[in-house]
């Protein structure tokens, strides 16, 4: 692998940007020179300015191009690219890894511009060129995907024999004090929302209606909060490597409020994709809707409250049934004191840095592409405790 080399190439400065290059700049001894690439060169600056003693260099990249990135890996010298940039760029980004023979790693699974569905499958076909570079690419080292895989591989190695079923528990019960905003871009939240759930059971993936499974969960430090099942990627692969799984399941809290918000505006017509005439001038209902939202960036320092996400598996260990809950929460206002950012965006950051930092010092040393859950959880799950997202781990009653 090329980790001889001492540069870390971190591609997208957003809110997941600006977190690993603080994380990587309090690991500097690890991460070596700093370079932060993406389109628009102001936002690396504003990330740059925060930092003034670290080591950081930037530079702006269009991540769609290929070519423009082998360069910028070939010019930095770089040993590892995190993108960091967005699900539309995965793609291009590993195959300028695969030209340079240089590691990567990713928080999300690809995503075409035009088209609403992700898997793994085009980033899974990139295997065997990883593999013929000798390096490494590691997918998903987000909180979910990422630290939820990681919740389920360590239960599988200390606490089952059998895992029979998992259900992943994403609660975000942040204030920013406005009726209505989201905390990213509203059209790709919208479409989580309004789009069909999907679990898996028995082999088969099973489709619900949106919103249409929901269930009330007592989260630790948080309290209880409705939880509805949605899909999401990280089951793609944990149904092939958890053993013995017969089920799966995703849930996510929303608020009655946002939600009763979010009804209201579809059936208005304000979440339309399609310009209308308005007054002789066409418009995009979402496009002016955004318009009136608060920018999701500006709700960081107003935003209180805490994150719980977590995974609880029932199983075997030792002939008899168990059920195991584990869990990270995060608070708001801590992050936005540590590293500029919310909460959402720390718990994504953080473990980008950790996955990085292991591949980096060799412990997680592997070439192809990877699932999280594929490598030994053990030095992740301690990085987590050392790095600011301390965990807990509770035995549940049947
Ligand atoms: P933001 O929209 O805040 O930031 C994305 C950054 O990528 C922006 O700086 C943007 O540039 C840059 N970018 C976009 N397109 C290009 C391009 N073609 N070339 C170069 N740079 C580009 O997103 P977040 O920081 O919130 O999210 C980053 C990633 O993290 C996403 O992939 C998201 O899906 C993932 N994520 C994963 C989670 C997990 O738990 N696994 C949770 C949350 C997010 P510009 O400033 O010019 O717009």
């Amino acid at each position: 692998m090329s980790n001889n080399k001492k540069t870390t190439l971190i591609i997208g400065a957003g809110g997941v940007g600006r977190v690993v290059v603080h994380k990587c700049v309090q690991n500097a001894d690890v991460f070596g020179h700093i370079v932060l690439a993406s389109r628009t060169l102001s936002r690396c600056e504003t990330i740059k300015n925060e930092l003034p003693d670290a080591d950081i260099e930037i530079a702006s990249v269009d991540a769609d191009n290929t070519q423009e990135i082998i360069e910028l890996i070939n010019k930095v010298n770089a040993a590892i690219v995190i993108n960091v940039a967005l699900p539309y760029q995965d793609l291009t980004i590993m195959d300028a890894c695969i030209a340079t023979k240089t590691d990567y790693l990713d928080t999300a699974n690809y995503e075409h511009p035009d088209v609403a569905k992700f898997e793994y499958k085009l980033q899974w076909e990139r295997d065997a060129a990883f593999k013929e570079a000798n390096s490494m690419a590691l997918l998903g080292s987000g909180f979910d995907p990422g630290a939820t895989n990681m919740f389920c591989a360590y239960a599988q190695k200390h606490y089952f024999d059998e895992i029979h079923t998992i259900d992943i528990l994403d609660c975000n019960a942040g204030d920013h004090g406005y009726a209505f905003a989201t905390n990213f871009n509203p059209e790709i939240n919208l479409r989580e929302v309004s789009s069909n759930g999907r679990y898996w059971e028995e082999g088969k993936w099973i489709e619900t209606k949106p919103m249409e499974i929901k269930m009330v969960w007592d989260y630790p430090e948080v309290g209880p909060k409705d939880s509805y099942l949605l899909y999401h990627e990280e089951m793609e692969s944990l149904v092939k490597h958890i053993k013995g799984l017969k089920r799966i399941r995703f849930f996510m809290t929303f608020g009655e409020s946002y939600l009763t918000h979010m009804k209201c505006l579809e059936n208005v017509g304000m979440l339309g994709i399609e310009p209308v005439e308005h007054q002789g001038q066409k418009i995009v209902p979402m496009e002016f809707l955004k318009t009136l939202l608060p920018d999701p960036a500006s709700l960081g320092p107003r935003t209180k409250g805490k994150t719980n996400i977590g995974i609880v598996a029932e199983g075997i260990k030792d002939g008899k049934k168990r059920k195991i809950y584990i869990y990270q929460v995060s608070d708001h206002e801590k992050c936005f004191a540590e590293v500029n950012s919310q909460a959402v965006s720390y718990t994504t950051g953080v473990p980008a840095m950790i996955g990085a930092k292991l591949m980096l010092e060799g412990i997680w040393k592997r070439s192809g592409v990877l699932n999280m859950e594929e490598l030994d959880p053990d030095p992740f799950m301690e990085e987590m405790n050392k790095q600011g997202l301390p965990w807990q781990v509770k035995e549940l009653e049947l």
